[in-house]
C-alpha cells in the first residue's frame, strides 16, 4: 500500500468511501508521521487518544453509510482555535494550561463533517509574526531547506505550525487564522495552499482575537481542491459571531476545472517593488502568461494607495490589539504572577505572560489609541484603510474579476536571520496586508522555485465572497507550474 501520509485530502477521501482503507489506519500513519517529525516542532500538542477515538467513531458511520463530507480526514488545528477538553493557548505564556470548556465555530463544524483531530499545531505567539519565532514553544522548522544546505528556515508565519505541518505531510489539512496574511505567506514558503476567505466567511467565534476587523479563518492544504474541500466545511453564518455574514456557502470544489476565459485578471503596477528580486518578476509574469494561455485577459490595474498599507495595518492591527489583549489580567486566565497589590499582580502577570513582540504590539497600540495621538495615527490609519478598499472597489467596478500579484517578496528566510529589526519582519506582510485592511477574498497558490530550489507563490485577490473564482484560477496555476514536496530528511 502507499505510504497513506502522501495522498491528497481528495484521494483519502476516495480511499475512505471505497474502503480501501480505514480512518483508523490513516490517522495511525499520520500520527507515526508527527512523531518522527518531532524535529519540525510543528505540533505544540499531539492528542492520539482522541484523533482514535474519533477515526473508531467515524469508521463506524462510514461503514453504516453516514458520515460527511470530510469523513474520515485526519487534520491539524492551530492553537488560536479553542477546542474543548483540549488545552488552547495561542502559543503564549499567558494562557498557561487553558483549557476551554467549550469548541470554536470552525472547528465545530468541520467534526460535524466528520473530520478527525490530529493535534495543535504552533503559531507566532497570538499570531503575531511573519516566521512562527515568536511563540512560546519555540520556532518551527520548515520542512524545506536550501539546495545543498542544512540551515535551518522558517515556515513563515503565524500559521508556521499549519503550513509545516500539511508540507511535510503530517496532516492532510490545517486550520489557520490571517489576520495581515498569516496563511498565505507561511503557505508561500511551503509550497503549500493557502485560502484567507473573504471577512465574514467563517465565524470568528472560539478564536482567540488579534485584531477582530481584519482576522479571517481559513484552510492550508496542498492541493487547491483540497483547500476547497475544507474551505465548505468551514465557512457558514453563524449567529455567535456578529461579523459572520449570511449567505450561503457553495461548493467551492465545483468551480475547479471552470473555464476562465475572457475573464479580466488585473495585474496591479504598484506591487512591482524597486529591488525585488528578479525571480519573484518572472514567477509574475510566468503566472500571467499560464492565466492568458487559459484564456483570460490580463489588464495592467492602479491601486495607488498601496504603499500607505503597511504602515496603516500596523497601526490598525496593533490599536485593536491592545484593546483584545486587555483580557489577559492573571484573573480569568491561565498565568497569574502575584503581587503586593491587585494592580501589581496585572502588572507582573501581564510583563512575564506576554513576549516581546506582543508587548511591543499592546504599546503601540496603546499609544495611537491615547488622547492625543488617536488623531494623527488611529483616525489616519481607517482613512488609508479605506482608500485602499476603494483602490480594489474600482478595479472590481471595471470589470476586474480577480488580481494576480506575488504572494511574498522573498522565499523563506533562515530561522534568526530577521530577528533584529522588526520593520524588516513587518515587510514580509507588503502584498498580503492590503487584502485584510479591504475584507477581500486571497489565495496563495505555489508557483515556482528560486534558484535554491525553495518554493514561491503567487497570490490571487477576489472580489468579495467571491472564493470560486480563486479557486478555478489557483488551479490552473497549480496544473502549470506543477505539485512539489520537500525532500524528507527529518
Ligand atoms: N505578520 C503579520 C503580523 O504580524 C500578520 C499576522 C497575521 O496575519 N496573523 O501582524
Amino acid at each position: 500500500m502507499t505510504d497513506l501520509t502522501s495522498l491528497t485530502l481528495a484521494e483519502a477521501r476516495e480511499g475512505l468511501a471505497n474502503k480501501s482503507f480505514t480512518s483508523l489506519e490513516l490517522t495511525d500513519a499520520h500520527l507515526g508521521a508527527i512523531e518522527a517529525a518531532r524535529v519540525l516542532n510543528a505540533f505544540v500538542l499531539e492528542t492520539p487518544d482522541q484523533a482514535r477515538a474519533m477515526a473508531r467513531a467515524i469508521d463506524a458511520k462510514i461503514a453504516k453509510g453516514e458520515g460527511g463530507p470530510l469523513a474520515g480526514i485526519p487534520l491539524g488545528i492551530k492553537d488560536l482555535f479553542a477546542t474543548k477538553d483540549v488545552r488552547t493557548t495561542a502559543c503564549s505564556k499567558i494562557l498557561g494550561n487553558f483549557v476551554p470548556p467549550y469548541e470554536s465555530t470552525v472547528t465545530s463544524q468541520l467534526w460535524r463533517d466528520g473530520a478527525v483531530m490530529l493535534g495543535k499545531l504552533n503559531n507566532d505567539e497570538f499570531a503575531m509574526g511573519s516566521s512562527n519565532e515568536t511563540s512560546c514553544f519555540g520556532p518551527v522548522v520548515n520542512p524545506w531547506r536550501r539546495e545543498g544546505s542544512n540551515t535551518t528556515l522558517v515556515p513563515g508565519g503565524s500559521s508556521g505550525g499549519s503550513a509545516s505541518a500539511v508540507a511535510a505531510q503530517l496532516c492532510m489539512g490545517a486550520t489557520a487564522t490571517d489576520t495581515g496574511g498569516s496563511i498565505r505567506q507561511p503557505a508561500a514558503f511551503t509550497a503549500t495552499v493557502g485560502v484567507k476567505p473573504t471577512y465574514g466567511r467563517c465565524s470568528r467565534w472560539g478564536t482567540v482575537a488579534f485584531a477582530s476587523s481584519l482576522d479571517q479563518a481559513g484552510p492550508i492544504a496542498r492541493t487547491v481542491r483540497d483547500a476547497a474541500i475544507l474551505m465548505r466545511s468551514m465557512a457558514g453564518h453563524d449567529p455567535k459571531d456578529t461579523t459572520s455574514v449570511n449567505c450561503e456557502v457553495p461548493d467551492y470544489e465545483a468551480a475547479i476545472g471552470k473555464s476562465v476565459k475572457g475573464m479580466k485578471i488585473g495585474i496591479p503596477k504598484e506591487y512591482r517593488l524597486d529591488g525585488m528580486p528578479p525571480e519573484i518578476e518572472k514567477l509574475w509574469s510566468e503566472g500571467a502568461a499560464w492565466l492568458k494561455a487559459s484564456g483570460a485577459e490580463l489588464v495592467e490595474v492602479s491601486l495607488p494607495h498601496t504603499k500607505y498599507a503597511l504602515p496603516a495595518y500596523y497601526i490598525v492591527a496593533p490599536a485593536e490589539a491592545s484593546s483584545n489583549l486587555a483580557r489577559y489580567d492573571g484573573v480569568r486566565y491561565g498565568l497569574r504572577v502575584p503581587g503586593r497589590s491587585i494592580g501589581e499582580m496585572y502588572e507582573n502577570t501581564r510583563a512575564e505572560g506576554f513576549g516581546d513582540e506582543v508587548r511591543r504590539r499592546v504599546m503601540i497600540g496603546t499609544y495611537v489609541l491615547s488622547a492625543g495621538y488617536y488623531d494623527a495615527y488611529y483616525l489616519r490609519a481607517q482613512k488609508v484603510r479605506t482608500l485602499i478598499k476603494k483602490d480594489f472597489e474600482d478595479c472590481f467596478a471595471k470589470g476586474v474579476s480577480a488580481i494576480l500579484t506575488p504572494a511574498t517578496p522573498s522565499a523563506a528566510f533562515g530561522i534568526g536571520e530577521k530577528g533584529a529589526d522588526p520593520v524588516e519582519m513587518y515587510l514580509n506582510d507588503i502584498f498580503t496586508v492590503t487584502v485584510n485592511m479591504a475584507g477581500l477574498p486571497g489565495i496563495a497558490v505555489p508557483a515556482g522555485r528560486d534558484a535554491q530550489g525553495l518554493p514561491l507563490g503567487l497570490q490571487l485577490i477576489g472580489r468579495p465572497f467571491d472564493e470560486e473564482t480563486l479557486f478555478s484560477l489557483g488551479e490552473i496555476v497549480e496544473q502549470a507550474a506543477g505539485r512539489f514536496t520537500p525532500p524528507r530528511w527529518w
